[in-house]
């Protein structure tokens, strides 16, 4: 192809690829990670008692309506808590904010596969860690010189959860570098799980939460970071360098409106544990081989079956899950947990497909 001159100096990049987004609501979607219960009702009134006349003005640059709630729900003070629009961005302002060194940030081979393009996008060094046979973190990998280091606890597409010890081992071995957590699953993860409570200890430490999957919020853009006043300074610097008013007036007040229904919160995320364990013990009856997942998907081999076959047949049944022609996962389907009804529909598809 011909490159003109104007084309060399252009920042080029292999963009990420989002989860599909059917327009056709018939489609049983259990692809992108999402709730399927909806925000709790204090929500709903927000939205229904908004004077559209406060559009006009500017929201507050620092989401101080949202990150006083996050303070108070986490227990962690105002500048301790960065927020964004969902936890991408947090995380793309961490990467730009952190990772700034001429030595390799270190992140597993199979992860969450925004990172290797905020990386190349930034034109950030890194070098991916092999995860071992069951999918896990070995923590020696990461107890070596590098610009920092990433990872999803629990891990996509994997949903393994790795130990608040084992993190704490990583972070307390690396006090040179910035080590980030990006718990956005924790919540499915049982009492205990979240690293929050380490940052109190370690300076180094950001831990990224998001209210996209177990908030049931993914459509309205709202993730957040916790970590020491240093870090959260660091990371305010550079996104009012770029971008005050991120994050929009509506969203600042659902988001914070929904830190307030704590018990509709638990219910929903009990659900959503209560039928990824039916479906667990469904997917062996169907002779499924599967990790351990302690998220909000499933992380399934069908046995013996083309899991890209497998991916195709359930697309053409309008069940849509996600599939990665890659190599060590190509045997796999990640499959989010919805409702019983919608994974019981998910059942019988396989059961007439295998
Ligand atoms: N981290 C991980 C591991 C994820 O799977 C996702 C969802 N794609 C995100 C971060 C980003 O989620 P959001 O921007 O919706 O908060």
């Amino acid at each position: 192809m011909n490159i003109n001159n104007w084309e060399r100096g252009v920042r080029r990049v292999v963009p990420y690829t989002p989860g599909e987004q059917p327009k056709d609501i018939n489609v049983v979607k259990l692809n992108t990670n999402e709730n399927p219960y909806p925000p709790c009702e204090r929500v709903k009134k927000i939205l229904e008692n908004f004077d559209i006349s406060e559009m006009r003005l500017y929201p507050q640059p620092d989401a101080g309506i949202l990150v006083n709630a996050i303070a108070e729900t986490y227990g962690v003070s105002r500048d301790k808590i960065f927020v964004g629009v969902g936890s991408d961005d947090v995380l793309s302002m961490a990467f730009l904010t952190f990772f700034n060194s001429e030595k390799a940030v270190l992140f597993p081979d199979i992860t969450y596969s925004f990172y290797d393009v905020w990386a190349d996008v930034y034109r950030i060094p890194y070098r991916t860690v092999p995860l071992d046979s069951d999918f896990r973190i070995n923590p020696d990998d990461y107890i070596t010189e590098n610009g920092g280091i990433v990872f999803p606890n629990p891990n996509a597409p994997t949903g393994v959860l790795e130990s608040v010890e084992m993190v704490e081992y990583i972070v307390k071995n690396n006090p040179d570098s910035v080590v980030i957590v990006d718990e956005a699953y924790i919540d499915f993860a049982g009492d205990g799980a979240s690293c929050l409570p380490l940052i109190k200890k370690y300076d180094n430490l950001l831990v990224v939460q998001t209210f996209s999957k177990s908030r049931s919020m993914a459509g309205v853009r709202i993730g957040f970071a916790m970590g020491s006043e240093k870090l959260i300074k660091y990371m305010n610097d550079v996104k009012f360098s770029i971008n005050s008013y991120t994050m929009n007036t509506l969203s600042q007040l659902c988001g914070a409106e929904a830190l307030k229904d704590g018990e509709y919160f638990s219910k929903t995320v009990n659900k959503i544990v209560d039928t990824r364990e039916y479906s667990k013990k469904k997917l062996s009856e169907l002779g499924f081989g599967m990790i351990d997942s302690k998220s909000n998907f499933l992380f399934a081999s069908p046995n013996g079956k083309s899991a890209g076959e497998v991916f195709e047949k359930l697309r053409e049944k309008k069940i849509f899950v996600r599939y990665w022609d890659k190599p060590v996962i190509r045997d796999y389907l990640r499959i989010t947990v919805g409702t019983a009804e919608q994974m019981d529909v998910l059942f019988k598809a396989l059961k007439e497909i295998l």
